[in-house]
């Protein structure tokens, strides 16, 4: 019923964007396409692209927009026709949110859900999840990045009227029972 549905998770570092798109991905079929997986994964596989993107990622600094759209593309390409997605760590700033509406069309972006969290909260989170990049320098580095050039979006995307923000504090239950309730409201208002 919920096939096809084409979402946006946005939210800040340790907000928990991960567990719940991949949660949400089985729940819905959707095809996950999550930038820091796949930047994991070129940098582990030693690829050219991994290897330019590796020192970005540990310093906590985005990726430039040229790479992370290469790999954005591709993987959209791959994706059964028809099938929904969901975005997750994708769009990062407003130039990589423009080339999104450029490629798929601006109406191509269903919902955005945004995952919202206290920063002091966010920061104990991260240094206990203890990745490479969780530092407690680089945490406060990619929070200071994700306010200075991912926040925007928020307002971007409410103005356009697609914007639903989840309270990302809570277990992992209690916060996919938000998401999923927001998904349901927006299926009976969209009469779908
Ligand atoms: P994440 O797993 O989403 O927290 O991403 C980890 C790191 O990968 C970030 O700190 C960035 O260095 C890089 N990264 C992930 N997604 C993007 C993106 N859309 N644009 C630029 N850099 C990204």
């Amino acid at each position: 019923m919920t096939m096809g549905m084409r979402l946006v998770l946005l939210g800040p570092p340790g907000a928990g964007k991960g567990t719940q798109a991949a949660r949400l991905c089985r729940a819905l079929g959707l095809v996950h396409l999550s930038t820091g997986d796949l930047l994991r994964h070129a940098v582990a596989a030693g690829t050219p692209l991994g290897a330019q993107a590796k020192g970005y990622m540990d310093r906590g600094a985005l990726v430039p927009d040229d790479l992370v759209l290469a790999l954005v593309r591709e993987r959209l390409g791959e994706a059964p026709p028809g099938q929904g997605f969901l975005l997750d760590g994708f769009p990062r700033n407003a130039a990589q949110a423009r080339a999104l509406d450029r490629e798929l069309g601006p109406d191509a972006v269903e919902l955005v859900i945004h995952l919202s969290a206290d920063p002091e909260e966010l920061v104990r989170r991260l240094l206990a999840r203890g990745r490479q990049d969780d530092r407690e320098a680089v945490i406060r580095d990619r929070l200071r990045v994700y306010a200075e050039e991912t926040r925007p979006l928020v307002e971007w995307y409410r103005a356009r009227g697609i914007l639903r923000t989840v309270d990302g504090i809570g277990s992992v239950d209690e916060v996919h029972g938000r998401i999923h309730a927001v998904l349901e409201a927006h299926r009976a208002e969209a009469g779908a």
